[in-house]
């Protein structure tokens, strides 16, 4: 079944104690749809610049990503550029160019209203609500946002939630939604807005998914080498989303190994810079890895 997949792609500058990466592919839509396209169709909504390289494109053509519905606006592509210290976990952003992102308006492609998954990435939340409008019945939808709409925009954001099956934040953006330190009571208030299931990142630590009947854990993957965290949590929500799209099927059980999955792309992604990791993956390597994660979990 097919994937939807809404939010931004833009050229990143990245600096880690490991290298720097100058203007090079990025955005929230690009890594969850590489990540996505390893399990099942996806197709993208989102908006670039005259100036976005057409060579960028093709590869995520290359990968099976439908584009058809990526608008191209006369201006400059969205840039972000970030740093991170030996904590890989905390980005501190350096300089956001919102750009041809700023009058972004997602228009869904007719043939786009009927997906049945969908990942609504990381953007104002008004405009999520309005993407939800355009789908007629959508199977799953996903929602991940940020402090900056927690901070400017929470009571849309929240009619958004309250409309999405599944809540993706990291745990910092979960206590602040919640004004409380504890993960568990924060889970518990974010399903009482709405939300079937609640996964909380933890960067290198892994993740957990809440319901209101049960919690899974995964962990993170004990990598060797990591050169940058970037698109970590999208490569995650893709890993997931793809997953339950091939399958269909969001039982409990295949909650769990979406999340696994989730994981597994979330560790890959951070292996190398910009989507260099991601786009060599094979699908052997996933199920490597996926078996690794199994091991490590088994006792
Ligand atoms: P992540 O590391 O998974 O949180 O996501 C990083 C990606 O999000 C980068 O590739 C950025 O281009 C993109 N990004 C950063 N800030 C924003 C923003 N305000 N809106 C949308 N995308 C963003």
């Amino acid at each position: 079944m097919g994937l939807l997949i809404v939010g931004s792609v833009a050229l990143d500058t990245v600096e880690t104690p490991f290298g720097r990466a100058e203007e090079v592919l990025g955005g929230a839509a690009t890594y969850a749809s590489l990540a996505a396209s390893l399990f099942a169709p996806v197709r993208v909504v989102a908006v670039v610049g005259e100036d976005f390289p057409e060579a960028h494109v093709g590869l995520l053509r290359a990968a099976g990503v439908d584009m058809a519905g990526l608008q191209r606006a006369a201006g400059r592509t969205f840039r972000w550029a970030g740093r991170y210290d030996f904590d890989l976990n905390t980005a501190y952003t350096l300089d956001t160019q919102l750009n041809v992102f700023a009058d972004f308006r997602p228009q869904l492609p007719e043939a786009y209203r009927d997906t049945p998954y969908v990942f609504l990435a990381n953007i104002d939340p008004e405009l999520q609500l309005s993407v939800l409008e355009q789908l007629r019945t959508p199977r799953l939808v996903a929602l991940d946002s940020m402090n900056y709409w927690i901070e400017t925009k929470r009571e849309a954001l929240q009619r958004v939630i309250a409309r999405a099956d599944l809540l993706l934040l990291n745990e910092a953006e979960v206590r602040q939604l919640c004004g409380t330190y504890s993960l568990v009571r924060a889970a518990r208030e974010v399903l009482a807005m709405g939300p079937r299931a609640l996964a909380i990142k933890k960067g290198e630590h892994g993740a957990v998914l809440c319901t209101p009947e049960w919690s899974f854990f995964v962990p993170g993957y004990p990598l060797e080498s990591v050169k940058d965290p970037t698109g970590a949590g999208d490569s995650f929500a893709g890993g997931l989303m793809g997953y339950l799209a091939r399958s269909g099927d969001t039982e409990p059980y295949n909650l769990k190994r979406g999340v696994v999955h989730g994981s597994v792309l979330a560790s890959f992604a951070v292996e190398d810079f910009s989507v260099e990791r991601l786009r060599a993956l094979s699908t052997a390597d996933i199920e490597q890895r996926y078996q690794e994660f199994r091991a490590l979990t088994q006792f």
